[in-house]
């Protein structure tokens, strides 16, 4: 006999909505609402990733800079001159229980004051750290990385590790992105530098405060033991969270079905994204993701 208030909760998951014609067409559109451009660590401008998004059949899209909305203008504009639908993002940074945790916030008014100074505090200190790092960094040989880092640097608000990954790359150390990263730039390397970002409360009020939904972006990446797991996703449904990300190019294929069956058990909708910062560098390209499995509620039915 299956539990009741399992039944509803399941109820309440898929609704009449994944039964529908309209569920289905809205499951299987080619969505991508996580990737990134010069405004924060990606390296095409916002409409370059627009058009590089267009030509790979995205049919929704949203550009997510971390902890930035400067290029939400150029974006949205691009996507209309390509008639290409569009949701404004962004991706904030948190530090939870000591870790480093992403929050996307989709549908978000950029014009938003409590966002936007939300966001200007939570970047201001950025500079402070890269000086940090590159410090470190000489002590570990690798002298100038803050200049360095500088000639990858599209918004000097957003300076971050990225960037010094590209410059650590090319003095050819590491033959790609990811592996200066395990050597240098994660936690415990030489080029570490802790910091402390916006609170999870925080980052979910003010995305909520702009009108949009808070998501949590690529939840397979962090380190939670099994009781701050669930901690964690308890604490972003009780502040308001909507969302988590079963489909991002941060997940192993194995992680889809961890991710679908969270979003189910919590009663979380799903996004989806490439978490794309170009091309070459990241593991997907735009567009690129495979179908949302069946049973999940899609975060943009509606858009
Ligand atoms: P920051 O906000 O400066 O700490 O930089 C975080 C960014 O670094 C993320 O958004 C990713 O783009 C990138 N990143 C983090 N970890 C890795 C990794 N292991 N490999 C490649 N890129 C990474
Ligand atoms: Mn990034
Ligand atoms: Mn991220
Ligand atoms: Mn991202």
């Amino acid at each position: 006999m299956p539990d009741p208030a399992l039944m509803l909760h399941a109820a309440y998951n898929t609704g009449m909505l994944l039964n529908s014609e309209n569920a289905t067409a809205s499951r299987l559109r080619n969505v991508d609402m996580h990737c990134h451009s010069t405004v924060s660590d990606g390296v095409l401008a916002p409409a370059a990733v627009a058009a590089r998004a267009k030509a790979n059949g995205v049919a929704l899209w949203a550009l997510t800079d971390h902890d930035e909305l400067s290029g939400i203008p150029e974006a949205r504009a691009a996507a209309a001159a390509l008639d290409l639908p569009y949701v404004p993002g962004v991706e904030i940074s948190v530090t939870w229980a000591g870790q480093t945790v992403h929050i996307v916030g989709l549908q978000i008014d950029e014009t938003s004051a409590e966002l936007a100074g939300g966001l200007q505090a939570t970047r201001s200190g950025r500079e402070r750290r890269a000086r940090e790092m590159s410090a470190q960094l000489a002590a570990a040989g690798i002298p100038g990385a803050y200049e360095g880092a500088l000639k990858f640097v599209g918004n000097p608000d957003l300076i971050g590790r990225t960037h010094f990954a590209r410059y650590i790359m090319e003095l050819g150390i590491c033959p790609d992105v990811n592996s200066v990263f395990k050597r240098y730039l994660i936690e415990g390397k030489p080029g570490f530098v802790p910091h402390r970002w916006a609170t999870l409360g925080e980052a979910v009020r003010w995305i909520k405060a702009a009108g949009g939904v808070a998501v949590v972006a690529h939840p397979g990446r962090y380190k939670f033991g099994p009781l701050a797991h669930q901690e964690f996703f308890e604490a972003f449904k009780d502040l308001g969270g909507t969302a988590i990300e079963v489909l991002t190019g941060s997940h192993t294929v194995d992680q889809y079905a961890v991710y679908a069956n969270l979003a189910k058990q919590y009663g979380f909708e799903v996004s989806q994204g490439s978490d794309f910062h170009g091309p070459g560098e990241s593991r997907l390209d735009l567009g690129t993701l495979p179908t949302c499995p069946e049973g999940l509620v899609p975060v943009w039915r509606d858009w």
